[in-house]
């Protein structure tokens, strides 16, 4: 095979890890094993197979004693690892996955890959970031560059390309296993780490696990029978859990649905269906996420920074995706996150990034399809002592969302009884529904109540195109109607030729009003009165005291003529009759 100068970058994560390159000067993920995710798992196979990916991570449910997970966390400890009998070091685990992710790559590419640029968290210390290049060089690749994660999230995001940039950073990166916080300055090609926190053992399969054990506490109080000692069915839940976690990042409702989970004492067969709310599931996590902004507020006193004192906040890591997260990283930081770049793949880009530069690669910034607005619909609240406040905005899709995007929100009536209600689809950032673009309006009628104080739920649906087609669908959740509407999210932008239109249209209205003013003093009656008054005033013998008030009479009427106001007109007009039989002959 051809060797390649082209160089790989490299996210070898807790959980996944992620290949990308430059493509014609933009960088881009490259599928391992089919997927844009390979996960971080490896395992040997009963007939002494090895398994790098997906395979081992379905193997580890059967297998655990063949199979290893998270050995990122092991990375620089002179520990070592047992698999299928063996002993293996960390690095050499980590070269199980690297092997894999160069075979991919060649693949591709058609051509002998060697050369790679891999990322490590910002907290790694020498010994960690070594363990990782000799991980690289078992694998038969040359260590390029190890960069910080961090960093290559903010490469990916185009920050510190350009000389003239000085950038302070926050990159929140919430993976499957991790957490980590890191505050960085670029300033002329210069990278400087001002402060890192986190927490090693903080992540997505926490989230699983607390969602799998509430399940499994419900269900001992049911069945009495204990899912977490049972290592198949324990699994199992933890992967429905996941599932139905990932569920609850677009829709208010998941369903954990498993048959055959565990049997009874008399061997009948136990299944569990449960339908988790995203409210739940946020209760569930929300010590977690607390934990994560203490790390976020320790990291900025750490760089001796305010929130405002930060440029930009990136969002990184799988579990970024959770909307609870958007929502305390926008108060905490007063700023909202950049969410542009899909937060699985961002460090793995920004690797990508770092690559082409080495090698000297033209890089241009990533496109990405957004939407430059938040949509969302109007919404009323029941507030203290039962006032009702009305025409707020509710965004179901944020501003800066990748598209295409789905979004879903359960809403309630506010009336016990109400059968109808009116859906209002806006799309801005104003927190008054009406002071955004209306897109379109629609009734959904026939509601039936499912709730025992007669109100009932809806969920309401968002789903955007890449061309600005929203379709919103609203379900009763009591009958399962839906009502669907088809809407045009507007650029809001003018064209030239609607600016100039418009401008046209101004200037046509300014003729008109002035050719009204002018007809009007033409008025044979008021155009004589001020003829009279001109001549008074022109005589050198007016009393100074009579000059002035007629003067200022002519004024009003006028203006009272300029603005249409007839009533004015007479008034002052009378008023001016009045002064001018004042004046002596
Ligand atoms: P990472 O290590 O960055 O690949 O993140 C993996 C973690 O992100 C896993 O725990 C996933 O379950 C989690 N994850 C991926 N997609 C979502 C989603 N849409 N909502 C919530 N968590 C997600």
């Amino acid at each position: 095979m051809k060797q390649s100068d082209k160089i790989i970058g490299i996210d070898l994560g807790t959980t996944n890890s992620v290949l990308a390159v430059i493509r014609d000067g933009t960088p881009v993920l490259l599928p391992v094993q089919g997927d844009r995710l390979l996960p971080s798992v490896v395992g040997i196979a009963p007939d002494g197979e090895v398994l790098v990916g997906m395979s081992a991570r379905n193997q580890w449910v059967v297998a655990p004693d063949r199979t290893i997970r998270s050995i990122k966390r092991k990375m620089g400890k002179a520990e070592t690892v047992s698999m299928a009998g063996k002993v293996y070091t960390p690095q050499e685990i980590s070269a199980f996955i690297l092997r894999t992710i160069r075979e991919a790559a060649q693949a591709a590419l058609g051509e002998e890959v060697r050369r790679a640029v891999i990322t490590v968290p910002a907290y790694f210390n020498e010994t960690q970031r070594q363990a990782t290049l000799e991980a690289g060089e078992i694998a038969g690749l040359v260590v390029e560059r190890i960069i910080n994660e961090p960093t290559a999230s903010a490469l990916a995001y185009g920050y510190g390309l350009s000389n003239d940039q000085h950038l302070k950073v926050l990159v929140y990166d919430l993976g499957g296993g991790t957490f980590d916080v890191s505050i960085i300055e670029l300033h002329s090609g210069v990278v400087d780490v001002l402060a890192t926190a986190g927490d090693n053992y903080l992540g997505g399969d926490d989230f699983d696990e607390r969602l799998a054990g509430m399940i499994a506490d419900e269900f001992y109080e049911e069945h009495k029978v204990n899912l977490r000692e049972h290592h198949q069915a324990w699994a199992r839940l933890l992967r429905a859990a996941e599932e139905a976690k990932i569920e609850l990042s677009s829709a208010p409702y998941a369903e954990v649905k498993l048959e055959y989970i565990a049997q009874d004492r008399k061997g009948q067969p136990l299944h569990i269906t449960r339908e988790v709310t995203r409210h739940e599931f946020e209760e569930l996590i929300a010590d977690l996420l607390g934990r994560t902004m203490e790390l976020v507020r320790k990291a900025l006193m750490d760089a001796g920074l305010s929130p405002n004192q930060i440029d930009r906040v990136l969002l990184v890591g799988g579990s970024t995706r959770i909307p609870a997260v958007w929502d305390l990283i926008t108060a905490q930081m007063g700023q909202e996150p950049h969410i542009e770049i899909d937060p699985d793949a961002a460090v793995a880009l920004g690797a990508a990034v770092q690559a082409g530069i080495i090698a000297g690669e033209e890089v241009d910034a990533i496109l990405v399809d957004v939407t430059p607005y938040s949509l969302g619909i109007e919404t009323a609240q029941i507030g203290y002592g039962g006032r009702i406040h009305t025409d707020l905005f509710t965004p179901l899709v944020r501003r800066n969302t990748t598209v295409p995007v789905q979004k879903s929100q359960v809403f309630t009536t506010l009336f016990p009884g109400q059968e109808q209600i009116h859906i209002k689809v806006y799309q801005g950032e104003n927190p008054v529904a009406s002071q955004n673009v209306l897109l379109g309006d629609f009734m959904v009628e026939g509601l039936k109540p499912n709730r025992p104080d007669g109100l009932s739920d809806v969920t309401v649906n968002f789903q955007l195109d890449v061309n600005g087609i929203l379709d919103v669908t609203v379900v009763d959740r009591k009958t399962g109607k839906r009502t669907s509407e088809r809407l045009k999210a507007s650029r809001q932008r003018l064209s030239p030729e609607d600016i100039a239109r418009s401008q046209a249209k101004l200037a046509e209205a300014y003729t008109e009003m002035e050719a009204t003013a002018a007809e009007r003093i033409m008025d044979p009656g008021v155009a004589a009165l001020l003829e009279r008054a001109q001549r008074a005033l022109d005589r050198a013998d007016l009393d100074a005291g009579l000059a002035d008030d007629i003067a200022g009479t002519v004024a009003d009427i006028r203006h009272a003529v300029a603005v249409g106001d007839d009533a004015q007109v007479e008034e002052f007009c009378d008023r001016l009759i009045d002064l001018l039989l004042e004046v002596k002959e």
